[in-house]
């Protein structure tokens, strides 16, 4: 086994306390891998990336994104993008065998990239490309990765990540720091962590660094590229107003409530968890811990207790406006303003109030 792939125990020097070894210590800066396909970066890199220019700028190292993608314009002009979201440089991976994702070349790159320049943090976005890529590359370097995080912070005590994330079904949070092994790897999901602000003035370097790998040493093959084009496929995650609706509404035919509001105020339709197992509503339009992570900027929530496995996929939102016939109900803790009431009128009661509005305002001009 190389050295990289057991590295011996840190030194516990006081209680609570990891004094990192001279190896460790060689690990430093905080990478970010830019997912893209197709011409398009995926928006979670740069949320990403706003992150760790925190916890780049508290452990005082840079930051970095990693490109792995085609060697064309498109990939190289991505690593402008890196520094304009907070980067100080770029990894860039070049190679006509990267053009499309698949796991084997990839997880190749990205070893050979950490296992050359040794960051101490390594961020992905928790889609399903960055879990299947930080999978395989943490067991390749035999790393710890904590995946699903909702929140990062620096043990500067022993100079660790500290990775939240829920676990024991959304109950708990729990803080999982890598003590033993370098790079501490963490994947994020989509809307958790705010989009940096774009700043074109920034610069940075780019450093690249070959695939040393050929078409034929590939499992598998690329043989077409079918969008997922459906018409009706819910952009939750990217949506800025959501009405959604919970087991309040007590039953199917009562949902229509929530799309007559949702068309009215061209937003999204989101729902809890009981809705989607009843059938009301596709499997996509759940939110909360065991679907999608939102951040509108208006989420009206209708019939919805507040758990807290709702509540992880929608404290984001800048405005929650709850409606709940139990004052006591948790989501009042954390709503910007709560309406008391029977969901079954108020709906259709602020539909016909926004209709109206909107009326009047098409009207005036
Ligand atoms: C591992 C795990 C993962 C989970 N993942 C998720 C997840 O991703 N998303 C999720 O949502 N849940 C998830 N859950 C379930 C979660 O714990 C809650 O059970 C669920 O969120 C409750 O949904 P609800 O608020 O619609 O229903 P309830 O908790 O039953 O709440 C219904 C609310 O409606 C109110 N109400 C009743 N009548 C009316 C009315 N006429 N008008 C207005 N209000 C009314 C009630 O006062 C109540 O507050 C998960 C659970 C586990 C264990």
């Amino acid at each position: 086994m190389s050295e990289q792939a057991s590295p011996a125990p840190v030194k516990r020097a006081a209680k609570g306390k990891y004094e990192l070894d001279e190896r460790l210590k060689a690990y430093q800066g905080v990478w970010v891998f830019i997912e893209h396909e197709r011409g398009e970066v995926h928006p979670v890199s740069w949320e990403l990336l706003g992150e760790g220019r925190k916890l780049a700028d508290r452990l005082g190292v840079s930051l970095s994104g990693v490109i792995l993608g085609a060697d064309d314009f498109a990939t190289r002009q991505f690593c402008e993008e890196t520094f304009f979201h907070g980067a100080d440089s770029c990894y860039l991976m070049a190679d006509p065998v990267l053009a499309s994702y698949r796991n084997q070349p990839f997880t190749k790159g990205l070893t050979d990239l950490v296992n050359a320049y040794q960051p101490e943090i390594l961020l992905l976005g928790a889609t399903a490309q960055g879990r299947d890529l930080a999978g395989s590359v943490a067991t390749t370097l035999q790393t710890g990765l904590t995946a699903d995080c909702t929140e990062l912070n620096i043990d500067m005590e022993n100079r660790s990540m500290a990775a939240s994330r829920p676990t024991f079904g959304g109950s708990l949070l729990c803080t999982i720091l890598t003590l033993n092994f370098r790079p501490q790897m963490a994947t994020v999901r989509p809307r958790v962590m705010a989009m940096p602000d774009r700043d074109t003035r920034r610069t940075g370097t780019v450093i690249t660094h070959p695939l040393g790998m050929v078409e034929t040493a590939i499992v598998t093959k690329v043989l077409d590229y079918i969008a997922d084009n459906r018409q009706d496929k819910p952009q939750l995650a990217f949506a800025d107003i959501i009405v959604a609706g919970g087991r309040g509404l007590k039953k199917s035919e009562n949902f229509q409530l929530v799309w007559d509001l949702a068309l009215v105020l061209g937003a999204e339709i989101g729902a809890s968890r009981p809705v989607v197992q009843a059938g009301w509503v596709d499997p996509e339009r759940q939110v909360g811990q065991s679907g999608k992570t939102v951040r509108p900027k208006l989420y009206i929530a209708a019939g919805i207790s507040g758990a807290v496995q709702h509540r992880v996929g929608m404290e984001g939102a800048d405005v929650i406006i709850a409606i709940n016939t139990d004052r006591n109900a948790p989501i009042f803790e954390f709503a910007t303003y709560g309406i008391v009431g029977n969901a079954m009128t108020i709906l259709p009661a602020l539909t016909e109030a926004f209709r109206q509005k909107l009326a009047m305002a098409r009207m005036a001009g």
